[in-house]
């Protein structure tokens, strides 16, 4: 039952992957279902060039021949990565709304107007401020918008950190990240399962498998799983341990989507 909801192609500016090379991984390695989830990034102070589909109608264009290609083998959705800061909610809001995503990545990659990926971000500030000021971003975009359906690489700046990384780190703001499981299960948002973190310094998923155990204990029951990959090769990457990981923790289901409505795949 492998899936992969979280995939970057040649649409992505950061990825020459092209869907053939995808899809074809993804059916030599059994993966029943992906989405393609590109990135649109509304952030300080204009949109990222590497982070933006240049020509939105040829991504669904393509995706659906893709689609009928490879009907009955593999099933294809046509996802997005929008990449979030509270002053950009508007643009997103209305982005989303103009295309028929089945699925929506929510994620923030700027705070404070300062790219979380580069050192700036990190200057001036403890690891905790880092880490605190990160997951209020993330907090005040949940409170403030509605239109996405997981929350991506929730602890991302733990990939970034320039300082060392330790294996408490995920404990860092825990009050906040208990105020945002509060706020996405009261909402019926989830989180993603993002299996990149295994290729990082942490050799651990974001977020952390503890995270997700409180998650789980919180009452969250949507969770989605992605490998984040920008090349073919990692297709898939996790995608089967991480499945069976999210069973011994106590989830029954993990989410995949069609036309944003959530559709439970059994564990
Ligand atoms: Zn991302
Ligand atoms: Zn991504």
């Amino acid at each position: 039952m492998p899936v992969d909801y979280h995939l970057h192609s040649q649409f992505s500016g950061d990825s020459k992957t092209t869907l053939e090379a995808i899809c074809h991984t993804a059916v030599e390695r059994g993966i029943a279902e992906i989405a393609i989830t590109d990135h649109m990034d509304y952030s300080y102070p204009d949109m990222r060039p590497d982070h933006q589909i240049a020509n939105i109608d040829d991504y669904f264009d393509t995706i659906a021949r893709y689609q009928e290609r490879y009907k009955g083998v593999l099933t294809i959705r046509t996802g997005i990565e929008i990449g979030m800061e509270p002053h950009h909610l508007a643009s997103c809001d209305a982005f989303l709304k103009q295309y028929p995503f089945d699925f929506v990545i929510g994620s923030i990659h700027e705070c404070c107007g300062l790219p979380v990926s580069r050192a700036v971000y990190f200057e001036n500030k403890t690891k905790e401020q880092a880490y605190e000021t990160y997951y209020s971003a993330v907090l005040e975009c949940v409170k403030a918008f509605d239109n996405f359906d997981v929350i991506g690489h929730l602890d991302y700046c733990k990939r970034y950190y320039p300082g060392e990384y330790t294996s408490g780190d995920h404990f860092i703001a825990q009050p906040i990240v208990e105020e945002l499981f509060r706020t996405l299960i009261a909402k019926g948002k989830g989180i993603e399962v993002n299996t990149s973190g295994f290729r990082h310094v942490s050799q651990m998923c974001m977020p952390h498998y503890d995270i997700l155990a409180l998650y789980r204990q919180m009452g969250g029951t949507r969770i989605t799983i992605g490998s984040d990959s920008h090349v073919a090769e990692y297709v898939g990457f996790h995608s089967e341990d991480t499945a069976e990981r999210l069973k011994q923790l106590g989830f029954d289901h993990i989410s995949t989507f069609e036309q944003r409505v959530e559709k439970k795949l059994s564990l």
